[in-house]
């Protein structure tokens, strides 16, 4: 038996409000009967994209994949203004799952375009969001790591700052002081989204007060990477995994006794109380790990009220691509 005592799940986790609300989006056009398609994986889990198929919602890559008349949501990272207007030229029905802070990102970058600024866009390139940015400013500097910063950004009368809504608050401030003395005017435009940084604050928050911290989230996903980077910073050791079928030997906690559990914006908070429930049978205490489908479920309540979680709509009969449910 292990040395688990006690998992905590870090308070504001699950999805950020941007995925819920494109998932719940997709999920109320397919209960209404509509041919629905996401463009995109909606969210990068597979877990979540089985459901949706479960539920008759296709993702497609294209719109050409989409039948006349069907319907397409667009995911919260948003796409290029062109796209949506070749969606409803194909008489497509678009539902907008664009999340409101990204559309506001888009158009601020658009004013910074029509006041005539150089812009620097803090981002991952080939990112779906930058992408969708791009659309609106296609002369816009991507940087994304500060090595390349020095040759990529010109010196400029009137430069300005912007960012993709995920990337690190440290990082924007850093490239925001840098481009200081390379232009007279320096507009900054602060996009980072607040749901990444109050995430950030909760898994530091937890990362001190316990041994061990597991973070959940998509191998390629930029603000989960930084999520266990900042654990280390604050010196706890954390293990970085997609999902509970990572989890296949129990010595990793070994001699932990509190162990806490965080999770990336695309990671659905139900796939948290499945690792918890892992780490308390397999890693816990004898007393307790009898008890651990009971005690993830508490860790689960502890977390997130049933507003804050992830499934905001009931999955009620299972509704197939006919329409039965
Ligand atoms: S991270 Fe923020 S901006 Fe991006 S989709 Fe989620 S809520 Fe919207």
């Amino acid at each position: 038996m292990g040395t688990v005592q006690d998992v905590r799940i870090a308070k504001r986790t699950g999805f950020c409000y941007g995925v819920r609300e494109a998932i719940d989006k997709a999920k109320e056009s397919a209960a209404a009967g509509k041919s629905t398609h996401t463009l995109g994986q909606v969210v990068h889990n597979d877990g979540v994209v089985r459901e949706l198929q479960d539920l008759g919602i296709q993702t497609v890559e294209a719109l050409d994949d989409v039948d006349h008349g069907a319907a397409v949501v667009i995911r919260a990272h948003g796409v290029r203004p062109d796209v949506l207007a070749r969606a409803e030229a194909r008489g497509l029905e678009v539902i907008d799952g664009t999340c409101t802070w990204v559309i506001a990102e888009q158009r601020e970058l658009r004013k910074l375009v029509d006041e005539g600024y150089t812009i620097v866009l803090l981002g991952t390139p080939n990112h779906p969001e930058v992408v969708g940015l791009l659309g609106f400013a296609p002369d816009v500097i991507v940087v994304d790591e500060e090595p390349e910063w020095d040759a990529a950004i010109p010196r400029r009368k009137k430069l300005a700052l912007i960012s993709q809504s995920t990337q690190p608050p440290w990082k924007f401030e850093k490239l925001a002081a840098m481009m200081v003395s390379r232009s007279h005017e320096l507009k900054i435009v602060n996009t980072v989204c607040p749901v990444t940084i109050r995430r950030q604050e909760d898994t530091v928050e937890l990362a001190r007060e316990v041994d061990l911290m597991v973070v959940v989230g998509g191998r390629s996903s930029a603000n989960t990477k930084e999520l266990t980077r900042l654990c280390e910073i604050v010196g706890t050791r954390a293990i970085q995994i997609q999902g509970v079928a990572d989890l296949t030997d129990a010595a990793v906690f070994a001699k932990a006794r509190v162990v806490g559990v965080t999770g990336g914006t695309s990671t659905p908070i139900e796939d948290l109380r499945d690792v918890v429930r892992w780490i308390y049978a397999n890693a816990g205490t004898s007393a307790i790990a009898a008890d651990a489908e009971a005690l993830a479920d508490a860790a689960l309540a502890g977390a997130a009220t049933p507003a804050g979680r992830t499934t905001s709509l009931p999955t009620p009969g299972r509704v197939t691509a006919s329409g039965a449910a």
